[in-house]
Parts: structure tokens; sequence; C-alpha cells
């Protein structure tokens, strides 16, 4: 890590005395000039990355959530080949899919049921006995 800020600060101080040397008359000016330039630019070069980084990480994260809450079900096609197959299902849209053996659209209809939930009059424990 210290090798690196001092092989860091080596390379601008030797650019810096290179710019100072193509303009040998105001040799200490240019030099101060150039290395307070190489460090804005270097700043503003790692902003965009880091900034970047932060934008693909994000998109990956979004990409991951979205690929979580997706929900697969086994569905038969009503046509006579009687196939079976994985469709996403999904209640923001239609699910319209295509047979894979008949090749025609086929939209499947989501079908909510409620039940009354009860509590077991045993538990889990009582079960040994
Ligand atoms: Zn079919």
């Amino acid at each position: 890590m210290i090798n690196k800020i001092v092989f860091s600060l080596a390379v601008t101080v030797l650019i810096s005395t290179l710019l100072g040397l193509l303009f040998y008359s105001k040799f200490w000016i240019i030099f101060a000039l150039g290395f307070i330039l190489q460090f804005l630019f270097f700043y503003i070069l790692n902003t965009v990355y880091e900034n970047r980084l932060i934008e693909k990480a994000q998109k990956l994260k979004l990409e991951e959530f979205r690929e979580q809450t997706k929900h697969f079900v086994l569905i038969e096609c009503p046509c006579t080949e009687k196939v079976k197959q994985d469709v996403e299902v999904r209640f923001d849209k239609d699910i319209v899919y295509k047979c894979n053996k008949c090749e025609k659209n086929i939209r499947a209809i989501p079908d909510v049921k409620t039940l009354l939930q009860t509590d077991p009059i045993y538990f889990n424990n009582d079960r040994t006995r």
C-alpha cells in the first residue's frame, strides 16, 4: 500500500518535472500546476470509475432481485398433445406463452383460492405418544 503511494507520488513528481522542463523559464509554476492538475485528473477519473462500479453493482443487485421473485408453475397445454411445461407466473400482466409442441399462443389465468386456516388440536411433540 505504502509502496504504491510512494510509486504514484514519484511518477507524479517525474511527470511534473518533465512538464516544468518543457517550460524551463517558469519551471516551478508549471511544476506546481502539473502536480495539482494530475491530482485533479485522477480524482475525477477515480470518481467516475467508482460511480460506474456502483451503478453496475446496483444493476446486478436489481437483476438478482428480479430473478429471485420469478415463480414458475408446471402448466398443461389445453391442446390434444397434453404437453406440460414450466411457465413464469406473474400477477402484474397477462401470462401468454407458446406451447412447445403445438406452437400456439396459450393464455394462462392464475386462480387464487381462499381457505379457512385452523389451528391443529395437537402439537408436533404430542404425535410421538
Ligand atoms: Zn400445445
